[in-house]
């Protein structure tokens, strides 16, 4: 399989804006952002989407929700965020490496569009 964006993006391949890395996941502010505060976390490991995560990656998806603690206590905006993660084509993925973007700075609505 060849490398996803995100995959050059850990590689220092491709230049992003790295706020948060550790040994298994890393967040970058999105380069096209939707909120005053929008960033995305990705595993390191490329699974294509959430759905096709397996049994092996549970401790990795729970790594990712701490992280995410992590990352918006240390923002300051761990009051109040939105975490959203696009699953296929038809529910807004472009990138077909699993990321949660992680939104803040606003108010949002609900249900999202
Ligand atoms: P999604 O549409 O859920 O797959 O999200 C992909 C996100 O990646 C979008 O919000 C894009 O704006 C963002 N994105 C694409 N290329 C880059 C890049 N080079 N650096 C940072 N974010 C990017």
């Amino acid at each position: 399989m060849s490398d996803t964006l995100f995959t050059k993006i850990i590689n220092r391949q491709i230049p992003a804006d790295i706020v948060y890395e550790d040994e298994h996941c890393f967040a970058i502010r999105d380069i096209n952002p939707q909120a005053p505060v929008h960033l995305l976390l990705i595993p390191k490991k490329p699974i294509d989407r959430l759905s096709a995560a397996e049994a092996g990656d549970q401790a990795l998806l729970g790594h990712l929700m701490l992280a995410v603690g992590k990352i918006t206590r240390d923002l300051k905006i761990d009051n109040a965020f939105r975490l959203a993660i696009n699953n296929g084509a038809d529910a807004g993925q472009s990138v077909f490496h699993l990321h949660l973007h992680i939104l803040a700075g606003r108010a949002f609505s609900w249900p999202p569009g």
